[in-house]
C-alpha cells in the first residue's frame, strides 16, 4: 500500500501543477508528457491515476481499493497502451473504443499511452477521431520521448508536459526508495536508533555512472550492466589513438557485432572525449573520472584533434542508427583515427615536437 507520489523524486513544479488542476477539476483530458526516457513519467501518471480515482482524498489515500488497485496496475479505470513490436497499431486503439464503450461508474478513467510517438499513422488517425470528442471524465496521457515524431495533428489535440533529467540527488533517492522496496535494506537497528538506509545494490561511490546517465535510471541501468564493455570500449580507443595494433585482447567485432553494444561503445567514446576536451579546458565536470590512463593518453592529443575524432563518433553514431555494419564501422573509424594521429605527429615531428606517444 503506497501512496504513488511518495515514491517520485523530482519533477516538483510538473507535480504541483497537475496536482492543483485535479484539486481545482481543471485537468485537461488529454496530457503529453515529454522528456527523456527512465526519469519517471509513467510513475507520474500513475501517481495521477491514484489522484484521480482515489475514493478518500485529495492527492490520493494510498489505502483505499482503488489506490491499492492503481499501484498494482490492476484498476479497471485505468488501461496502458504500449507499442506492440515497434509500433502501436489500430488494434490498440481498437482496445480504447472497448474501454471506453463501457459504462463505468468512476469519477475517472485514463488512458495511459507508452511511446506514443510508435503510433503508425492509421493508429494515430484513429486516436484522433476519440480526442476530437473526449468523452467526459476520461482522460488521455500520452508518454514520448519524440515529440517531432508525434503528428501534429495529435499534438494540437494534447497539452504538452515537459519533464527533465533527473538530479543526481534524486537518483540517488530513486536507487534506495527502489532498493528498499526490493527488500536489500538489512542493517541491523538498535533499539532506539534511527534507522539509517543501507548502500543498495548499485555502488553509490561510483559516481561516475550517475554522471554518466545523465538523468535517466535507463541509462543508469544500462551503464550498470555494461562496466565491462565501457572497459573494453576505453582500451579499444586508447590503442586507436596511441597507434597500437589491435590487441587479440579486445575483438572488436565480438565487442560491437550487436547494434545496442556498438552503439553503446560509440556513447562511451563519446563522452571520454568530451570529458578529455573539458579537462583541456580545466574544467572540472569529467564524468569518468576513473579512466585516469585513457584521460592521460587523450590529454596528449590537442584540442581541434579531439574535436576531430569526436565528429567522427558522431557520424558512426549516425551510421550504426542507419543499420551500417556495426565492426565494419568501427574498424574504419579505428583506420582512421590512426591515420589522422599519425599524420599529426609526422607534421609535428618535422616541426621538432613530439605529443603522441607513437
Ligand atoms: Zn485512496
Amino acid at each position: 500500500m503506497a501512496q504513488l507520489l511518495n515514491n517520485i523524486y523530482g519533477h516538483k513544479t510538473q507535480l504541483e501543477k497537475l496536482l492543483s488542476a485535479v484539486e481545482d477539476k481543471h485537468l485537461p483530458h488529454a496530457l503529453l508528457f515529454t522528456g527523456p526516457s527512465g526519469i519517471g513519467r509513467r510513475k507520474v501518471a500513475e501517481a495521477l491515476a491514484q489522484s484521480l480515482l482515489c475514493e478518500k482524498e485529495h492527492p490520493a489515500c494510498g489505502k483505499c481499493s482503488s489506490c491499492i488497485s492503481v499501484e498494482q496496475k490492476k484498476s479497471l479505470h485505468v488501461l496502458y497502451i504500449q507499442p506492440d513490436g515497434l509500433y502501436i497499431k489500430v488494434d490498440s486503439i481498437r482496445r480504447i473504443n472497448q474501454f471506453l464503450s463501457l459504462q463505468s461508474f468512476a469519477p475517472a478513467r485514463l488512458i495511459i499511452i507508452d511511446s506514443a510517438h510508435q503510433m503508425n499513422l492509421q493508429a494515430a488517425n484513429s486516436l484522433l477521431k476519440i480526442l476530437e470528442e473526449p468523452p467526459s471524465h476520461v482522460y488521455f496521457i500520452l508518454i514520448s520521448s519524440h515529440l517531432s515524431a508525434l503528428p501534429v495533428t495529435i499534438r494540437s489535440r494534447v497539452q504538452t508536459l515537459r519533464f527533465f533529467p533527473l538530479k543526481p540527488a534524486d537518483m540517488y533517492k530513486t536507487i534506495q526508495s527502489a532498493d528498499l522496496k526490493n527488500g536489500k535494506e538489512n542493517i541491523s537497528v538498535k533499539p532506539g536508533m534511527q534507522k539509517k538506509i543501507q548502500a543498495p545494490s548499485f555502488d553509490l561511490k561510483e559516481k561516475w555512472m550517475i554522471k554518466a546517465s545523465q538523468g535517466s535510471m535507463d541509462e543508469l541501468e544500462k551503464w550498470q550492466e555494461n562496466k565491462s564493455v565501457r572497459e573494453q570500449a576505453f582500451q579499444l580507443l586508447a590503442m586507436a589513438v596511441s597507434g597500437e595494433e589491435l590487441s587479440p585482447f579486445v575483438d572488436i567485432a565480438d565487442l560491437v557485432k550487436k547494434r545496442e553494444q556498438a552503439l553503446f561503445v560509440c556513447l562511451c567514446w563519446q563522452q571520454i572525449l568530451r570529458d578529455a576536451c573539458i579537462k583541456k579546458l580545466h574544467g572540472t565536470n569529467i564524468i569518468h573520472q576513473d579512466q585516469k590512463n585513457i584521460l592521460n593518453i587523450l590529454q596528449k592529443i590537442p584540442f581541434a584533434v579531439l574535436e576531430i575524432i569526436f565528429q567522427k563518433t558522431v557520424q558512426l553514431e549516425k551510421d550504426l542508427k542507419g543499420h551500417a555494419d556495426s565492426p565494419l564501422a568501427f574498424d574504419n573509424l579505428f583506420m582512421q583515427i590512426k591515420d589522422l594521429l599519425f599524420k599529426v605527429n609526422s607534421k609535428e615531428r618535422k616541426c621538432g615536437q613530439t605529443y603522441i606517444l607513437i
